[in-house]
């Protein structure tokens, strides 16, 4: 059967290039980065390459970057650093509906403990106005937090206006980029944010490591205590294959992006058009303009979306319904019911991620399949009349 890879926002797979250069962490460089034997002293330069890359990547400086186990602890360290550092100055965070749940579970677990958290709607796009974040603002908020790309829509946020309302204010800003990393360009002072989290495992890295950037002179309080790794910033021993694999990575898809970009959204494009001429009461989700290259976020009327998810898994095509870290969740998404769809609406989203494997012809496969499934399970609803 012919296998179709569609979920590149869940994960994506290792890239050749940073397979190739990361196989000697398995051999022979095994050494503690903190030694200071020849071991040691072999693997350190890795690491510190692998900030380089990164930090060309996102217009920062090397010591900018502190390198974490994944996206959700650069949130949780970036969150709960800020809040408890600062603590004496204020107790209000101002962040989106929207966010991902290692940002909203963070704030949950905060307001918890005494702090206050304005959760900011969004219009029927899923963006938010940076006026509202203007206005939010209060004498005793400490931070704001606002992701730079959706998840689930792709929908992208005024991420720059955001980042000069706060500067403006003097308040710290932190946004999830984890989306938005080597998909589209990211330059951490044009957007003046403060804090901004990432994650390999998105970027054809291997899963277990992320990225905490902390723009020079913000001091917030540490996650993970212990050893004086990442400049003190945060403990435990470096995991050099990841850390050196993110760097590869980073600098492939730096190369590759003036390539990859525009490529995806032809492929998508052609999938979106493909989709929308052939199968009728199809709803797009999210910004059609103001959206990350790779993304789609479609409702198919009497449609569950995971009975489609099961028949497209059958014909070999991996998709997801609404986010990853969601899916087998019967709640609908917190995303689209914050944009004001209706929840059956929800309930018959698809979420379909392009990467840098996708080709034109795994596009004309699922536009082969797709309404062919899609008839079948609206054939056996009895709320469908054919139009
Ligand atoms: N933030 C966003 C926007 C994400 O899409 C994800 C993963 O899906 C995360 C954070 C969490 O990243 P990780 O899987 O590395 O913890």
């Amino acid at each position: 059967m012919r296998k179709v890879y569609l979920d590149y926002n869940a994960t994506t797979p290792i890239h050749p290039e940073v397979a190739t250069y990361t196989l000697p962490f398995l051999h022979e460089l095994y050494g503690n980065p903190s030694s200071m034997h020849w071991a040691g002293r072999e693997v350190r330069p890795y690491i510190d390459q692998a900030r380089e890359c990164i930090a060309d990547m996102i217009h920062a400086h090397p010591e900018e970057i502190v390198f974490t186990s994944c996206g959700t602890e650069s949130d949780n360290h970036a969150i709960k650093g800020v809040a408890y550092s600062r603590r004496d100055k204020g107790n209000h965070i101002i962040t989106t509906r929207v966010e991902h749940p290692g940002v909203l579970n963070t704030c949950a677990y905060l307001e918890k403990r005494g702090f206050e958290v304005t959760y900011l709607p969004v219009d029927s796009y899923g963006v938010v106005a940076p006026d509202a974040v203007r206005k939010a603002i209060r004498k005793d908020t400490i931070l704001i937090s606002v992701m730079h790309a959706n998840n689930e829509t792709g929908t992208l946020m005024p991420i720059e206006a955001i980042g000069a309302i706060a500067r403006d204010a003097g308040v710290l800003f932190h946004s999830d980029m984890v989306q938005a990393l080597g998909k589209i360009p990211i330059d951490v002072n044009k957007m003046q944010v403060d804090l901004a989290a990432f994650s390999g495992h998105k970027v054809y890295a291997p899963k277990g490591v992320g990225i905490l950037y902390m723009r020079e002179g913000v001091d917030i309080d540490n996650l993970i205590h212990g050893g004086h790794q990442e400049a003190g910033r945060r403990a435990g021993t470096e995991n050099l294959l990841g850390i050196a694999a993110f760097g590869k990575a980073c600098e492939a898809m730096h190369r590759e992006m003036a390539e990859e970009r525009p490529r995806l959204e032809r492929l998508r494009k052609k999938l979106l058009d493909g989709i929308m001429a052939r199968i009728e009461d199809v709803q797009l989700n999210g910004h059609p303009e103001f959206r990350l290259p790779n993304t789609l976020n479609l409702s198919f009327g009497f449609v569950e979306s995971e009975s489609l998810l099961i028949g497209l898994d059958l014909a070999g095509i991996a998709v997801s319904a609404g986010s990853a870290c969601s899916s087998g969740s019967p709640e609908p998404s917190h995303v689209l019911l914050s944009m004001g769809i209706r929840p059956e609406v929800c309930q018959s989203a698809l979420r379909i991620s392009l990467g840098r494997d996708t080709s034109e012809e795994d596009i004309d496969y699922v536009l082969d399949v797709l309404p062919e499934v899609v008839g079948r399970l609206r054939s056996m609803s009895p709320f469908y009349t054919k139009k």
